[in-house]
């Protein structure tokens, strides 16, 4: 049975990219109208994240030629999630599913038959995983790898090598809607909605032009986020760490005392000076940590919008 589908594609400074990934993207759409997957008015809403280049030029030039493209124009660059977000959130209230991909191609759109099998069969949640890492950097995906067995340890359901590639139901959007936060980090808020979830696999390829707009910066926050939003263990450690130093220091107290009475007091310079440093290197990582928490309470009581829309070409 054909479902309305809305692909939801972020982009920022995609100038280079853009008019191949319609193209790819529109023969996509017509070879599944013709399958009977999806409907005649299924659209392909491209999110212009406050791009500096002529990004939102070539989504209205598209949207005017063919009106399977949509353009949604957010006021300013508020980074990738975000503008995800904004898109599904649009796109929610039109569509029966909708499919969140990058705008450079390095998903294999030839899964998207795949992903509405898997909702035909009842899966409300299609969640895209990367056969490989090949195509990333030695660097990438070390890094990817360590991130995601820390997020595990830290209580946090995160799907292996899966990045913001899937497909959500209608229904699982309306429970998406109900999470408030402002720190976004959605592929650790999806598995939170429950729902049947399913998982197709591809080949991730490499980003066929343009530059990632992802540097080391952006991911170093990204993975913060990522734990900081969704896991309370952080504070949960530095409680026990305190608990054990709060013991042990009974016992060198005690030493203290006892060296004192006995007589031996050329009392070490460097065990003085390496527990001060000790104490005050725990002190400051903890002070650090519980100020993460209390910089993300801050923002939510802010109640911020996490997006503003500008501008909504649609039929
Ligand atoms: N993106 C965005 N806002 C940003 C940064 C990135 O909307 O501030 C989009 C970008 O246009 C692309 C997707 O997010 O469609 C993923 O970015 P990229 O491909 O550069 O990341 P990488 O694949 O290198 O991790
Ligand atoms: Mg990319």
């Amino acid at each position: 049975m054909a479902v309305k589908l809305i692909m939801v594609i972020p982009c920022y400074n995609e100038e280079p990219v853009l008019e191949e990934t319609a193209k790819r993207l529109d023969a996509k759409y017509k070879s599944l109208i013709e399958k009977d997957y999806i409907s005649k008015d299924s659209k392909i809403m491209f999110v212009d994240d406050g791009s500096k280049d002529k990004t939102w030029q070539i989504i209205t030039e598209l949207h005017n030629k063919n009106n399977v493209f949509s353009g949604l124009k957010l006021s300013r660059n508020r980074g990738h999630q975000n503008a995800v977000l904004a898109g599904l959130m649009t796109a929610k209230d039109e569509a029966d599913v909708v499919i969140s991909m990058d705008a450079d191609l390095q998903d294999d759109i030839n899964s998207i038959d795949g992903f509405l099998e898997e909702h035909a069969k009842g899966a409300d949640v299609v969640y895209g995983v990367r056969a490989s890492r090949e195509t990333d950097t030695a660097f990438k995906r070390t890094t990817a790898l360590m991130f995601y067995k820390l997020m595990n340890k830290l209580g946090v359901d995160s799907v292996y090598n899966h990045a913001d590639y899937r497909l959500m139901s209608k229904r699982a959007l309306n429970a998406l809607a109900e999470y408030k936060e402002v720190n976004l980090f959605l592929r650790g808020m999806v598995p939170l909605i429950g729902y049947k979830s399913a998982k197709v696999t591809y080949d991730r390829s490499e980003r066929f032009a343009g530059e990632s707009k992802y540097p080391l910066k952006k991911m170093i926050a990204f993975a913060l986020d990522g734990i900081t939003s969704l896991s309370v263990k952080p504070i949960r450690l530095i409680f026990s760490a305190g608990l054990i130093i709060f013991v042990l220091s009974f016992f060198v107290l005690l030493y203290a005392l006892i060296a004192h009475i006995a007589g031996k007091t050329v009392s070490g310079w460097t065990s003085t000076v390496a527990s001060i440093w000790l104490i005050g290197g725990i002190q400051l990582l903890s002070i650090g940590v519980v100020g993460e928490y209390i910089g993300k309470i801050y923002n939510e009581t802010k109640q911020r919008p996490r997006f503003i829309i500008e501008e909504y070409l649609k039929d």
